[in-house]
């Protein structure tokens, strides 16, 4: 059992004086705290940092200015918008769960908890980081900043996503919650993550919650989280074929489960058709979670009947690769072509 050994009133007011003084108020997803907004800033955020995202916010926000916007639009454009940011499950479940609150709730987004963690791609800390930021309800987030600075603050031995571990710190962080200010104290808990208690060199010396830090006093604040032992990512193989056609080439779209679901990429199977005529790159790698993929890519000039059969295919104009959702290797294309 994890102790509270300070005041959480001083605590509290300490940070949230901090985060007055030096936190972000001008996010484009701050503003009126539209929930929406809040949402998707949200889901963007997972695992991305605010300078990577903020471009794609703005552009989504454009396309779709509302969450019925977002319900209505094609598949391929939600794709599209998100092409590049990664972890591409998140996309789909937020286009699945736009259509839900078109359909389900007249377009006004949920302001309970139970009906926002039905939803898609929404979990424990981000329904009350909606919630709290967009509601003004007094509900905690544990995500992966907040988990940083627990373990920093209370020295925490343990790997914090131990499923024990984890059931100690949901409760110091539903201690800990304020009852008032819940907007602006769950906003400083993610600047102070993001922008003190970073994952390396942490700045201690300014930060307003050095006092009561047990990970500084015992001068290893870098030392938490425990990190687990570091396991070497297996390796994956690829061949990509790339089939071009006068200024076209053939795009396959990807099934919605598994890597890069519901994006375009070339196709993957060995199959070699036509007459193939250079190798298009070197051997390029690209990192995932959980492996690194090595991969070549092929060039072939083919007869454009030859594709018809591909189901899943199209012929795309070169010069109109941008406006198709690709992975980041693929966007490399139009540069090598
Ligand atoms: S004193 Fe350092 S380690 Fe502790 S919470 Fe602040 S920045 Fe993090």
């Amino acid at each position: 059992m994890i102790k509270i050994s300070f005041n959480i009133a001083d605590y509290q007011r300490d940070l949230l004086a901090w985060y007055k003084h030096f936190g972000r108020h001008d996010l484009p997803w701050q503003g009126d705290f539209n929930p929406y907004y809040v949402w998707l800033s949200e889901i963007m955020l997972q695992q991305t940092q605010v300078t990577t995202v903020i471009p794609y916010f703005t552009r989504f926000i454009e396309s779709f200015p509302k969450v019925t916007d977002l319900a209505k639009a094609d598949q391929d454009v939600v794709m599209q918008h998100w092409a590049g940011l990664g972890y591409y499950a998140r996309a789909r479940n937020l286009h699945k769960s736009a259509k839900i609150i078109a359909n389900d709730y007249q377009g006004i987004f949920p302001n309970d908890f139970t009906r926002l963690i039905q939803l898609p791609g929404i979990g424990r800390s981000t329904a009350n980081a909606i919630l709290s930021i967009a509601f003004n309800q007094a509900r905690p987030i544990l995500d992966g900043n907040v988990k940083r600075v627990f373990a920093r603050l209370f020295a925490i031995d343990q790997y914090p996503s131990q499923q024990n571990t984890e059931k100690q710190l949901w409760q110091i962080a539903h201690q800990l919650m304020p009852d008032q200010k819940t907007q602006a104290y769950t906003q400083a808990q993610m600047d102070l993550g993001a922008t003190l208690c970073t994952r390396t060199r942490p700045k201690c010396s300014i930060c307003p919650l050095q006092s009561i830090c047990q990970a500084y006093h015992e001068g290893m604040p870098d030392a938490y989280p425990i990190k687990k032992e570091k396991k070497s990512k297996p390796i994956k193989t690829a061949l990509y074929h790339l089939y071009q056609y006068k200024e076209a080439i053939f795009l396959i779209k990807r099934p919605n489960k598994g890597i890069w679901g519901g994006l375009y990429t070339l196709p993957e199977s060995p199959l070699a058709m036509g007459q193939y005529t250079h190798m298009l790159c070197d051997t390029q790698k690209h990192s995932f979670t959980h492996f690194d993929l090595f991969y070549e890519i092929k060039a072939y000039t083919v007869d454009q009947e030859l594709m018809t059969q591909h189901s899943e295919g199209r012929w795309v104009d070169i010069a109109d690769l941008d406006s198709y959702a690709m992975p980041a290797p693929f966007k490399k294309l139009a540069k090598f072509l």
